[in-house]
């Protein structure tokens, strides 16, 4: 047996015989041509040919995996009429009296390289792009069409499947797909994710001979077991069988409303730590994303995230959530979250300490820093802002006063992004939770963090196990200012969630759904179960006695 390893982009089991999937590189020939007019005239019959190829695949995508995600075929059809490249390839037939594909392939290669070279990762990765656009249309000059998959399903093996193969493939006829390239937020895996087939990329390369052997592909571990011995092979059949059988339940609730039997619409929003986290969202169908803990950003480096490195990271996540709401919680460092490079001070209690937006409104160039890379992201998708730790109104008027500013500032550089730009806040402080009928004229919407309000209100650290049974015995303390919270929000017109872990506790929904709660944000592997149980509450007829009178 041999076990190869990659970084999981979709979890799931698949068990096949592998069919390995040149990247289509054509061998090109160069040779000399007498008509230097009717060789530009091939290559431009080609590129129209291809763009036609490619709206067809937009048109397709569209329906399988969502506009956004299809945006990369309007993209690749610009890129054909680039007036840089198309130059660069009459020239070269011109000027070298070549035939057409080698022209391609050449600038194909400058052209990529030159994007390779860029310090800008958005623009790295139209290397790749490149590389697609140009073997389309040298496929289309040969008439070499080597994409499909004629055989039964296998698990796809390549060394950097590119973007338009990967949708291109028969769903119904692949398995997995494991390369030997690729990062987690390359298209490909974006477009694995959203297809919900179990995905594996960066296994590096592969010397063994593997086209149609058996294997194993493990999503879960990122593992690749081929040829599995029995044990491997045993225990990965009753994995695969458990997991059928919990998706089959619950993927009838794809594609359908959070809505309740009496036709209230609650956002069931996912909760996420990374960019890696939103193929999770997408395959489990979140309405949005709820909680982005961007202090994971922060963690385990040596210094400061840049700007650029965040932008870039909320951008990418709000492009893939395809126009669908994604709230970025400002740095919540301090406490169980340290980073070394911060210098904070050694604290006695550190879950009451200088934490989160206490920190941030005294270290102002890491806040406006952070803000200016959530603004500049608002303006490629729907983004909101939310601050966490508020304990008072001075606290919220200053980071409105920060986000000014920082506003103002970007609009100075006519750098874009959404003036209007969502502001909530989370009640996750007693403090806020008692005051939320005055904070509520401030902000666009509350977010309950019931971890830090059920250790604040009950006085038992989160982290400490042996005060778990607390959390059972105080929970109607809890439910009450849950039920404060929700009346404030209600008589202030404005939306309010809980992003908890709480919010994933079914025994509660109803409760939340009568007291009013308008979202509920929880990790993405509980959306199903929870939208399922969300369909199946009737709040009109839940007794007015499962909520506290308050
Ligand atoms: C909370 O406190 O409930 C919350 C969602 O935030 P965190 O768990 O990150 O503190
Ligand atoms: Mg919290």
């Amino acid at each position: 047996m041999l076990t190869i390893e990659g970084k999981s982009v979709f979890a799931g089991i698949a068990i096949g015989n592998i069919k390995c999937i040149d990247k289509t590189n054509h061998k090109v020939k160069r040779y000399k041509i007498e008509n230097v007019d009717n060789e530009i005239n091939r290559v431009k019959k080609a590129c129209n040919q291809a763009k036609k190829q490619l709206e067809k695949l937009y048109n397709e995508a569209v329906v399988t995996v969502g506009e956004a995600n299809a945006d990369i075929f309007n993209i690749h059809q610009m890129m054909i009429d680039d007036s840089d490249y198309r130059d660069s390839i009459e020239n070269i037939i011109k000027t070298e009296m070549v035939n057409g594909e080698y022209a391609l392939a050449v600038t194909g290669d400058n052209f990529a390289n030159m994007f390779a070279s860029m310090d800008d990762e958005y623009m790295k990765e139209r290397a790749n792009d490149v590389r697609d656009i140009t073997n389309r249309i040298i496929t289309v000059l040969t008439k070499d069409t080597n994409m499909s998959i004629n055989e039964d399903k296998a698990i796809i093996f390549g060394e950097d499947l590119l973007p338009s193969q990967t949708v291109q493939f028969d769903k119904s006829k692949v398995l997995a797909f494991v390369t030997m390239k690729g990062s987690v937020n390359s298209h490909t895996a974006i477009l694995a994710r959203t297809m919900n087939i179990p995905a594996i990329v960066g296994t590096g390369k592969i010397n063994a001979e593997i086209d149609g052997k058996y294997a194993i592909v493990d999503g879960f571990s990122g593992k690749v077991y081929i040829d599995p011995d029995e044990s491997t092979l045993i225990r990965m059949m009753e994995l695969k069988s458990k997991e059928e059988e919990n998706k089959k339940l619950l993927q009838k609730m794809k594609g359908k409303e959070s809505v309740t039997l009496d036709g209230k619409k609650i956002n069931l929003f996912a909760n996420i730590g990374s960019l890696a986290d939103v193929g999770e969202v997408l395959a489990n169908d979140a309405d949005g994303i709820g909680l982005f803990r961007s202090e994971f950003l922060y963690l385990g480096k040596n210094t400061y995230p840049t700007e650029e490195e965040q932008f870039s990271v909320y951008k990418t996540v709000a492009q893939n959530m395809a126009g669908k709401k994604i709230i970025i919680r400002t740095l919540d460092i301090g406490a169980d979250k340290q980073a070394s490079y911060f210098n904070l001070d050694k604290e006695e209690n550190p879950a009451l300490g200088f934490r989160a937006v206490r920190l941030c409104l005294e270290r102002r160039d890491i806040f406006k820093t952070q803000l200016r890379a959530i603004l500049r992201a608002s303006a490629f998708g729907n983004v909101s802002l939310m601050i966490p730790m508020i304990v008072s109104l001075d606290e919220i008027k200053k980071v409105k006063e920060i986000l000014e500013e920082v506003k103002k500032e970007l609009a100075e550089n006519t750098i874009s992004f959404n003036k209007n730009i969502e502001f909530g806040i989370m009640i996750e402080t007693p403090a806020a939770a008692i005051m939320s009928d005055v904070f509520a004229k401030e902000v666009d919407f509350f977010s309950i963090g019931t971890n830090d309000l059920i250790q604040y209100m009950l006085a038992c650290d989160r982290q400490n196990p042996k005060l778990d049974y607390l959390c059972d015995e105080g929970m109607n303390a809890v439910l009450r200012m849950i039920k404060i919270v929700c009346k404030s929000a209600s008589k202030a017109g404005i939306w309010v969630g809980i992003c908890g872990e709480l919010a994933s506790d079914k025994n509660l929904t109803e409760f939340f759904l009568k007291a009013g709660i308008d979202e509920l944000s929880v990790s993405p592997t509980n959306i199903l179960s929870l939208r399922k149980k969300i369909r199946e509450t009737d709040i009109y007829k839940l007794s007015d006695d499962i909520v506290c009178d308050i």
